[in-house]
């Protein structure tokens, strides 16, 4: 295939608190590389980082920068049009030690879409056919962006090998709330949760209660990163038990007290992205294991993508997931 460039809009970080829509240029830079008309493109606590300070974990990022990694759309294939959510991981080697043992994760010539490569966050993406799984009609294009953040949850659950009855959540933003459906769909049945906001604790689904400070369970989930959060969870996992820090925290340290750590013997672990859990997302929402409805929050057009950022900053207006939709028409 030639090398292909496709002139569209896209919504570029251009320095601290400011995001703006630009005309940018898509690549078809590979030779399995296909266009996506992104329909939506989800705003995902690590995109908010990168607004806020200029950074995410412990990386500083160049302005001006492209972001998005939860993106779903279309693309045209023998005249047809087909619904796809985008996978942003793309290219690891297949031959490493890393993704000869499944972990794919941490091999490094892995690019992710948003961070190591150009992001979806606007009209036209190109991406590794690879990339692209195909969605039924039971989840709408604006659902599909969840895809990618409930993979990342499913992977979190799953790296705790044995089966766990009973868990706790902190922090109940976009993956802290896929926790607890990845760990539903997995048959836990005691799912506690807690956040410092007391709306989104308010927003849970039946299967899942507000934490009392009492119980003891067998794996904590720490999905805010943060010395409170992560102190929480020490205090609440059972002897013997494990917890498990998700996604990327926003400092550059966290302290804990390693006593309560030690006497329990708690397993300490990290999660990172994820690795084969992609298609079990989907599969997981078609058969109607997961549920997505009442994630997606908001909904911005591309144009008012400031809009979006301000108002997950400031969690204003009972956000939890922002999405924003490019301009075009997308069924469902
Ligand atoms: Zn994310
Ligand atoms: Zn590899």
């Amino acid at each position: 295939m030639s090398f292909s460039i496709y002139p569209n809009r896209g919504a570029m970080l251009m320095g601290k608190r400011d995001i703006s829509v630009l005309d940018v240029h898509t690549l078809l830079s590979y030779p399995d590389s296909v266009l996506v008309d992104v329909a939506y493109c989800g705003l995902c606590g690590s995109d908010l980082q990168q607004w806020l300070w200029g950074g995410v974990g412990n990386r500083i990022i160049n302005f001006p920068k492209s972001i998005g990694h939860e993106a779903s759309g279309t693309i045209e294939l023998d005249g047809e049009s087909v619904r796809v959510a985008i996978s942003p991981s793309s290219r690891a080697c297949g031959t490493c030690s890393y993704c000869m043992s499944g972990r794919s994760n941490l091999c490094s010539f892995a690019i992710y879409m948003g961070a190591s490569d150009a992001g979806a966050m606007r009209q036209k993406a190109g991406v590794s056919e690879r990339q692209l799984f195909p969605i039924p009609d039971s989840i709408s294009l604006k659902d599909a962006v969840l895809i990618e953040p409930l993979a990342v949850a499913i992977h979190a659950v799953r790296l705790v090998h044995s089966f766990a009855p009973s868990i706790l959540v902190v922090g109940l933003g976009g993956i802290g709330r896929l926790i607890i459906e990845a760990a539903h769909a997995e048959m836990t049945t005691e799912i506690w949760a807690s956040d410092i906001l007391d709306y989104r604790v308010r927003m849970l689904p039946p299967y899942a209660t507000r934490y009392n400070g009492q119980a003891q369970v067998d794996v904590a989930f720490d999905a805010a990163g943060t010395d409170r959060s992560l102190a929480e969870c020490l205090s609440a996992v059972k002897p013997g038990g494990t917890v498990v820090v998700v996604g990327i925290p926003a400092s550059e340290n966290i302290c804990y007290n390693p006593h309560q750590a030690r006497i329990k013997e708690v397993n300490i672990i990290h999660s990172r992205r994820f690795c084969d859990e992609f298609p079990k997302a989907i599969q997981m929402v078609a058969s109607g294991r997961a549920n997505l409805s009442g994630i997606v929050t908001h909904t911005f057009p591309l144009e008012k993508v400031q809009e979006a950022f301000e108002t997950a900053a400031h969690y204003r207006d009972g956000v939890l997931r922002a999405v924003i939709e490019m301009p075009g028409v997308h069924n469902g």
